[in-house]
C-alpha cells in the first residue's frame, strides 16, 4: 500500500514494549511507512518455554476487533477465540442464571493472551520496515534528543535514537518516568485492596467442565471468581479477593485436586495521567497511559483503540507529529479516564450487585427499553462493549438516560396515583425508579 503524507516518511519510530499494544502499534506505524523499531525487555515469547503474563486469557470486544481489523488481523484472531454470549451467574445454592451481554448475536470473545501477542509480533515482523529487538530493557531516555538507553541481559547497554518514541511498556512504564519529572504532568495511581489469582479448571472426560460459551461469575460480595474458556477445553478462573483473605487461605485437599494454582496473588492498579505526550517526541499508549482495573474487560480493548485513534489523528494532520501528539492528548485523555472510572465502578458492581434481584431487574428493564426504543435507550454495557462510542460520551449518555428513565417512572407513578392505585403499588414503583 502506498503510504500517505510525505514530510515524516522514513522517520524512525521506536515502540518501547512489545506486549499487546506495542506489537499492534508496530503494525500501525509500519503500515504507514515509518521505520519501526520495537524494543522489548523479554526474550521472544514465540521461542520462550514459559511465558509470564498478566493473565492467561482476555475478553476481546468491538473496539479491540476494530483495531485488529485495520491491520487485517481481525478474522484470524476471532477464529481463534471462543464466543461468550452471556454472563453465567452462579448463586450460592449452585443455581446458574445467564444474563446476555447484549442483543441476540452480540458476544465477547475469550482469547489467549500469549497467542494474541505472538500473532501480533509475527504480523509486525512481516513488514520489511519493522524490526523487533528483544532483550532490550529501556533504562532511560531523553525528551530533548530522543536518545534511549537499553540494558541487555549480558550486562551491556545500547544507545539508540528515534524521531518518535511510543511508550507501550505497560502499567509500570519506564518511559512515563520522564513525564513524572516534568511540570504540569498530572498523575495518580490507586491500588485496590483486592488481589487476583489464576487457577486452571481442567476438562472432565475430555470435555469442558462447564458450559463453554459463557463468562462464568461467582459473585460473593467481598470476593468474586470469574472463569473464561480456553480452546484446550480448560477454563481459566480468576479469583479476586482482598489480600488479607488470600493470606488466610490454606488449600483443602479437595480444592487443590480440582484446580491448579498459578502464581501468588497479584496486585491491581489503576493509573491515570495527563498529558500523554511530550512535544513531538514521545507519546504514551495502552497501560502505560491508562492502566485500569480489569472489571470492565476493557484494558486491552482501550489500548487497541488508542492505536486507531492515533492513526486517525495522523491522517487528519498529514503526519505532522507536532500537531498530532497534542491532539491525541486532547482527544484521548477524557475517554481513557472515563473507562478507568467505569472499570472502578464495575469493581463494586460485579461483586455485589450482580447478586441482587434489584440489579437483575434493572438489567432486564434496560434491555426491554432498548428493544422498545433502540435509538434512545442503549445500555451502558452495550455502548462500551459493542460500539466505538467515545467512552466519555457513553458515560454522559448513561447519566442522561437515567434521568429520562427517572422521569418516565415518576410520571407513571403520578398517573397511578391519579387513578388511585393502592399506595403499596405506588410505593414499589417509586422505589423502583431509584
Ligand atoms: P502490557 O501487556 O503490560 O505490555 C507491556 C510490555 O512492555 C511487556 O511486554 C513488557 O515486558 C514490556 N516492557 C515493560 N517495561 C519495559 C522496558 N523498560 N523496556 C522495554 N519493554 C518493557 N483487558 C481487556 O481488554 N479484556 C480483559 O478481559 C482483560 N482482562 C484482564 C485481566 C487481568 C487479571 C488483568 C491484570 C488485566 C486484564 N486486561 C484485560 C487488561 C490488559 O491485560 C492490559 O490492558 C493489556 O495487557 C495492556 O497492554 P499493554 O501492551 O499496554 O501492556
Amino acid at each position: 500500500e502506498e503510504p500517505s503524507g510525505t514530510h515524516t516518511k522514513r522517520k524512525v519510530v521506536a515502540v518501547v514494549g512489545g506486549g499487546l499494544v506495542g506489537s499492534l502499534n508496530a503494525c500501525y506505524f509500519a503500515q504507514r511507512g515509518f521505520n519501526v523499531e520495537v524494543f522489548e525487555t523479554r526474550e521472544d515469547i514465540r521461542q520462550a518455554k514459559i511465558v509470564r503474563g498478566r493473565s492467561i486469557n482476555l475478553a476481546l470486544s468491538h473496539r479491540g476487533r476494530q483495531a485488529l481489523k485495520h491491520v487485517g488481523m481481525e478474522e484470524k484472531i476471532v477464529s481463534q477465540g471462543i464466543p461468550m454470549h452471556a454472563r453465567m451467574i452462579h448463586s450460592l445454592s449452585g443455581k446458574q442464571s445467564p444474563i446476555p451481554y447484549g442483543k441476540k448475536g452480540q458476544y465477547i470473545l475469550s482469547v489467549d493472551r500469549a497467542n494474541l501477542n505472538k500473532e501480533l509480533l509475527t504480523e509486525a515482523e512481516k513488514y520489511p520496515n519493522a524490526k523487533l529487538n528483544f532483550d532490550h530493557k529501556l533504562q532511560d531516555w531523553s525528551p530533548e534528543t530522543g536518545l534511549m538507553t537499553f540494558a541487555r541481559s549480558d550486562g551491556s547497554t545500547e544507545h539508540i535514537e528515534a524521531d518518535l518514541i511510543v511508550g507501550c511498556d505497560g502499567a509500570f512504564s519506564a518511559i512515563r518516568k520522564q513525564f513524572l519529572r516534568r511540570s504540569r504532568f498530572n498523575y495518580s495511581q490507586t491500588y485496590i485492596p483486592h488481589g487476583y489469582m489464576e487457577l486452571t479448571m481442567p476438562p472432565i472426560d475430555g470435555e469442558f467442565a462447564m458450559k463453554p460459551n459463557y463468562l462464568h461469575i461467582w459473585p460473593r460480595n467481598t470476593f468474586m471468581m470469574i472463569a473464561l474458556p480456553n480452546l484446550d477445553k480448560t477454563f481459566t478462573c480468576t479469583l479476586f479477593m482482598p489480600f488479607e483473605e488470600f493470606e488466610k487461605i490454606t488449600m483443602t485437599s479437595s480444592a487443590s485436586h480440582f484446580y491448579y494454582f498459578r502464581l501468588p496473588a497479584q496486585a491491581m492498579v489503576s493509573v491515570k495521567c495527563s498529558p500523554y505526550h511530550i512535544g513531538d517526541k514521545c507519546v504514551l499508549m495502552g497501560d502505560a497511559a491508562h492502566a485500569v482495573v480489569p472489571f470492565y474487560g476493557q484494558g486491552m480493548n482501550a489500548g487497541f483503540e488508542d492505536c486507531i485513534v492515533f492513526d486517525e489523528i495522523l491522517n487528519q494532520f498529514d503526519e505532522d507529529l507536532s500537531a498530532a501528539l497534542p491532539e491525541y492528548t486532547r482527544v484521548r485523555v477524557p475517554d481513557d479516564h472515563a473507562i478507568a472510572d467505569l472499570a472502578m465502578y464495575n469493581y463494586i458492581e460485579m461483586r455485589a450487585h450482580v447478586n441482587s434481584k434489584w440489579f437483575l431487574f434493572r438489567k432486564h428493564v434496560d434491555n426491554i427499553l432498548h428493544l422498545l426504543m433502540p435509538k434512545t435507550i442503549i445500555p451502558l454495557y452495550t455502548m462500551v462493549t459493542f460500539t466505538r462510542t467515545r467512552y466519555h460520551k457513553a458515560v454522559e449518555r448513561w447519566h442522561w438516560q437515567d434521568k429520562v428513565k427517572h422521569k418516565c417512572f415518576l410520571s407513571l407513578s403520578l398517573s397511578l396515583s391519579v387513578l388511585q392505585i393502592r399506595p403499596s403499588v405506588l410505593g414499589s414503583v417509586m422505589w423502583l425508579h431509584r
